[in-house]
């Protein structure tokens, strides 16, 4: 946390973050230690596998009131999604329900949003073994996220007027090592 007390003072006025992170709610992720942010640069979202699901009314509005609030209100210029390795919700994904625990009521409803990512990790690599096949699920997920962004209208317009950076990240936590990539694009940049 910042200890600044002119930053501290400014932002009692206004918040004006240049970033909408996406980030998992694993506690070996901290977004704000990963990313080096400070107070005021990012506005922030936490839940389960860091992913957005497709612009729906009905469901999911909180997230939709989130984005919604920092593309809309905040003009934010970037939306960065940072998935990650280990991640349970994604191993959750992976395994069920060949494992043949009960249903998680809220867990599995909410990862389905990302079924298509586990059909297409099975189809090209089910033959590697499950940490390979969530590490590559991990990233589509990223990907899928970033495509459903593109659904909320206010956003797609953004981006369209090149207002709005659309960036997907993976933190591997274990190696320090955190890969970035443009929307659509295969070109990885890795940070140190
Ligand atoms: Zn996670």
């Amino acid at each position: 946390c910042s200890t600044n007390p002119e930053l501290l003072n400014e932002l009692a006025l206004a918040q004006s973050p240049k970033f909408l992170v996406f980030a998992c709610s694993d506690s070996r992720v901290s977004p704000s230690h990963v990313l080096h942010c400070t107070p005021g640069q990012a506005f922030l979202v936490r839940n389960i596998a860091n992913m957005v699901p497709a612009y729906d009314q009905l469901r999911y509005t909180g997230t939709g009131a989130t984005i919604e609030y920092a593309v809309e209100e905040l003009g934010v210029e970037n939306i960065l999604i940072v998935g990650h390795s280990s991640c349970g919700g994604i191993k959750r994904l992976m395994s069920y329900p060949e494992d043949g625990s009960a249903p998680l009521v809220f867990i599995d409803d909410w990862m389905k949003t990302a079924l298509p990512v586990k059909t297409k990790v099975i189809a090209e690599a089910g033959d590697t073994d499950f940490q390979e096949q969530c590490d590559r699920c991990a990233r589509k997920a990223v990907n899928l996220s970033l495509a459903n962004l593109l659904t909320y209208p206010f956003v797609q317009e953004a981006h369209s007027e090149k207002k709005l950076a659309l960036r997907g990240a993976y933190y591997d936590f274990v190696n320090g090592r955190f890969e970035l990539w443009e929307h659509g694009s295969d070109n990885i940049i890795i940070a140190p």
